[in-house]
């Protein structure tokens, strides 16, 4: 089986008392993530990528159509746990995540309640703060730490779960730039080490090193490829009220323009590489 997700026509609705409509935030969508894979989704703000990224972590289970996870169907109770651990997920607000005062107890949490053996647990978390460069901080209290290290210390914790999947939902987006590399830097690295990754970003430099680029609307999927098939689509995507990365909005400008570039270049350095080389 090559898919680590399955998603088929899922509905999520949600229902609120108050409201007589329920609102429709993930709206027929089927999706089908392979294993190894790298995927960003974006969307402005109400798109619906929260509510999708909570459904295949089974927090949230579908109204109508099914999720799978490795196989495992969320709806099944039985499997939760399995599901779980099979797909790992971090969220916005690392201050939110942080239930203890140091930080290896912290990152213990996920596998003990996972029931992992002692000597197993401590050598898990030691591995998992080494593989977020966090080894060093493993005493300290995590309100003490910068947003990019409890946001490294809540990654630490998904990776001690021996996860085959992360799903990240805007991980980088209370962060300052030098948080932001540092967090973006392990995903890639937990990446080439062959975890599949699903990253909700609203950061378009961050989706465009991605294997591929999922761009929701209105709980909808509107364009779906490689970076350079999807962000090909500028204007589309500046329709959606959305950016496109810089690169890219500057080769749009300057095809524009009539100047001849061609149209995959979607990071600076690209760019900077295609300007270079016709510059020699
Ligand atoms: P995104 O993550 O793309 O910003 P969300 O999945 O958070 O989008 O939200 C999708 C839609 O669902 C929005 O219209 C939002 O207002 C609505 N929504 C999200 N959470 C709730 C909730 N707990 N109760 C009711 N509506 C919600
Ligand atoms: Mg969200």
């Amino acid at each position: 089986m090559n898919n680590m997700i399955r998603i088929d026509d899922l509905v999520f609705e949600y229902k609120r008392e108050d409201q007589l409509e329920p609102v429709h935030a993930v709206n027929h969508v089927s999706l089908e993530i392979e294993r190894g894979s790298f995927t960003a989704i974006i969307g402005k703000n109400g798109s619906g990528k929260s509510t999708l990224a909570k459904n295949i972590n089974a927090l949230l289970l579908p109204s109508s159509g099914a999720v799978y996870v490795k196989g495992f169907n969320t709806a099944d109770e039985d499997k939760l746990w399995d599901i779980r651990q099979t797909a790992g997920m971090v969220f916005q607000n690392p201050d939110n995540q942080l239930v203890s005062s140091i930080v290896e107890d912290d990152v213990a949490f996920g596998p003990e309640n996972l029931g992992v053996e002692p000597e197993e647990i401590r050598k898990r978390v030691d591995d998992s703060l080494y593989s977020v460069n966090m080894y060093e901080e493993r005493k300290k209290a995590p309100h003490l730490l910068s947003g990019g290290q409890k946001q490294r210390i809540a990654i630490a914790g998904v990776i001690a779960m021996h996860p085959e999947c992360i799903i990240l939902d805007e991980p980088t987006a209370m962060l300052d730039p030098h948080g932001r590399n540092e967090v973006m830097e392990i995903i890639h690295t937990l990446h080439r080490e062959g975890i599949t990754i699903l990253l909700i970003t609203h950061f378009m430099e961050e989706a465009a090193k991605a294997d591929r680029v999922i761009i929701m609307d209105e709980g909808k999927v509107v364009l779906d490829g490689t970076p350079a098939e999807v962000f090909g689509h500028a204007e589309e995507i500046k329709a959606l009220s959305l950016d496109v990365p810089f690169a890219v909005d500057l080769v749009y400008r300057l095809r524009k323009r009539g100047v001849k570039i061609p149209e995959s270049i979607i990071s600076t350095e690209e760019m900077v590489d295609y300007i270079v080389c016709k510059l020699k």
